[in-house]
């Protein structure tokens, strides 16, 4: 009996585990990547669109002012209120036009005089216009003192976080600048809106990476599996069983590991060869062809013995040498074997004697196939040294009696083989 060796791998390193982290590692790195660059894309575009929508807007505010309410811009301070005219217009009082424009736009206005706020649009916790606030310092100086307009990302109003443009109001003569138009949008809205595009990104990644995860880990296991039968069938083959088949899977694979299936199949050939021929004739071996009975044996097959024997074989090599000998030996091996093709099989059994076995075939008509064999064995002249040598062999067959084991009907073969070298030799007995 032949025990299977199961080749185990020792360490926890799986092929199946470095595949995924190979490629389930670089592809969330990639889509890491991927989603901060959109992100930053976004909110780099979203910015300069929004700054591009309240630079228009103040321009818009500013010149529907101006047609409105043609005039310069005026404080007017009596006791302690504070009204902002344009022209004899009170701005303080006419803040429709801003209103509007929040309702449509959700942008916010704020009119400054110097850097005071004294218009907006910009309603504090308290629910009132959140007028009379400074600007920041820096806007102060950018703006009213460095007479350009801007747009700042971050701006905070009553402690929320805007985005906001202002523009410097100069007087009717264009020398003087008298104050600033701020307008701004909530970060808030905006921020909220970015998140979930991020959002939206991340998870669009994250199901992609679960598709090429499932992916991977078919072909992956595709993989393994091969690999996995190919290591099953060494284990066979290193436990002595060289009949073992390798998984017809892997063997109709066209890539490497249908060629490492492959080259162990002719490893298995290869050892078979060596244990199981010999290595003069290619024959069968003694051991195999004892191997072989059995299995005839174990499947109930009843078959014809012969021992064949080359007659006076020590001539050929004590007169035309040891090489001369194996040249005859190797030439009836294969005049053996052609004439076997379809009956059975045949081994070299010793010496120069070889066992046929006639597979499920009578004594009788096994004779007569051995007749012809041995016509054949005659008729073939081995050359050797440009010489022609004929050689003769003389055949004991016997057929297989009922409860007999295999070794008796051998013995009864070997005695008639005896007894045709005794009668003459060259020639069948049965
Ligand atoms: P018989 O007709 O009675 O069979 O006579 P024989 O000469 O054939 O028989 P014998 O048993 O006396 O001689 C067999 C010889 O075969 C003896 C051995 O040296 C030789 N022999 C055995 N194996 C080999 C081999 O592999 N090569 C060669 N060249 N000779 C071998
Ligand atoms: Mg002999
Ligand atoms: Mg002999």
């Amino acid at each position: 009996m032949s025990k299977i060796v199961k080749i185990k791998r020792s360490g926890k390193d799986s092929l199946y585990a470095s595949f995924l982290m190979m490629t389930l590692i670089p592809l969330f790195i990639f889509g890491l990547i991927v989603t901060s660059f959109i992100s930053y894309i976004m909110r780099q575009s979203m910015e300069e669109q929004t700054k591009v929508e309240l630079k228009s807007a103040a321009e818009a505010v500013l010149s529907s002012f101006d047609q409105s309410y043609p005039g310069d811009y005026n404080l007017m301070v009596y006791k302690k209120d504070q009204t902002l005219y344009k022209g004899d217009v009170a701005l303080t009082d006419e803040t429709l036009v801003m209103d509007n424009i929040k309702a449509v736009s959700g942008v916010d206005v704020s009119i400054y005089f110097a850097n005071i706020c004294m218009v907006t649009t910009i309603i504090d916790s308290e629910g009132e216009r959140s007028i009379n606030r400074t600007s920041a310092d820096i806007i102060t100086n950018d703006v009213v003192l460095g007479k350009t307009e801007k747009f700042y990302d971050n701006v905070e109003i009553n402690r929320v976080p805007y985005f906001a443009y202002y523009k410097p109001i100069f007087s009717m003569d264009g020398k003087t600048c008298l104050g600033m138009i701020g307008v701004a949008k909530s970060k808030r809205g905006l921020t909220a809106m970015i998140n979930s595009a991020i959002i939206k990104n991340f998870l669009i990644m994250i199901g992609f990476m679960i598709i090429t995860g499932f992916i991977i880990v078919k072909f992956t296991s595709q993989i393994m599996d091969g690999i996995k039968k190919i290591l099953e069938f060494l284990g066979e083959v290193s436990g002595n069983n060289l009949n073992a088949k390798l998984d017809e899977t892997v063997q109709k694979r066209n890539d490497e590991l249908g060629e490492i299936g492959q080259a162990a199949e002719k490893l298995q050939l290869s050892l078979r060869k060596l244990i199981e021929r010999d290595a003069l004739t290619s024959l069968y071996n003694r051991r195999a062809a004892e191997k072989k009975l059995d299995q005839l044996e174990a499947e109930g097959i009843k078959s014809s013995i012969s021992i064949g024997d080359i007659d006076f074989f020590k001539k050929f090599n004590d007169s035309f040498g040891h090489e001369c000998g194996d040249a005859v030996l190797r030439e009836v091996a294969a005049t053996l074997n052609e004439g076997m093709r379809g009956k059975g099989f045949v081994a070299r059994w010793g010496g120069e004697e070889f066992l046929l076995v006639f597979e499920g075939i009578e004594e009788i008509a096994a004779g007569l196939f051995l007749t012809e064999i041995l016509q054949s064995i005659r008729d073939h002249k081995v050359i050797y040294d440009g010489e022609e040598h004929a050689v003769t062999m003389t055949f004991g067959v016997t057929g297989r009696a009922d409860d007999e084991k295999v070794n008796d009907q051998i013995r009864r073969a070997d005695d008639k083989l005896y007894e045709g070298k005794k009668t003459g030799r060259n020639r069948v007995i049965v």
